[in-house]
């Protein structure tokens, strides 16, 4: 599966600290990420990660871009919803297309456990009934 990874700032640590503690389930997958996002979480996981634009320079579109191509599966976007983003559209553009896609998307820690844990025990197979691949 293709997982894009993303954290606004303050969200950064609490990534970090996610793909440590799921290193073992991410690493049988391909990671993909907005640029800061991806540096600190391969620097701490050693995980091997596709470093995309950072989020205010168009990393959100671009990764928005492979989901509409249907190459994302997975999305962890831990958003900071206590701050005012320059790049909120694309936030709210790469959300929407996590829907026009139905593309699993965690907006927060809680859910992206249940998402990565569901992962694990193979729970997205039916994505390639509704999304088939080319
Ligand atoms: P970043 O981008 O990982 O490059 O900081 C995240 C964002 O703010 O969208």
């Amino acid at each position: 599966m293709n997982i894009a990874i993303i954290a606004h700032d303050k969200k950064k640590e609490l990534m970090v600290q996610f793909c440590i503690a799921y290193c073992g389930i991410l690493s049988k997958h391909s990671i993909c990420g907005t640029g800061t996002t991806s540096k600190l979480v391969s620097e701490a996981t050693g995980l091997e990660i596709k470093r995309f634009l950072s989020g205010p320079q168009g990393g959100d579109q671009q990764i928005g871009a492979r989901i509409a191509y249907n190459e994302i599966d997975l999305v962890l976007f831990f958003r900071d919803p206590l701050t005012a983003m320059p790049h909120e559209p694309d936030v709210q553009a790469l959300l929407r297309l996590c829907d026009v896609h139905n593309v699993p998307v965690a907006t927060n820690a809680a859910t992206a456990e249940v998402l990565v844990r569901g992962l694990e025990r193979g729970d997205f197979a039916w994505r390639d009934i509704v999304n088939p691949k080319d």
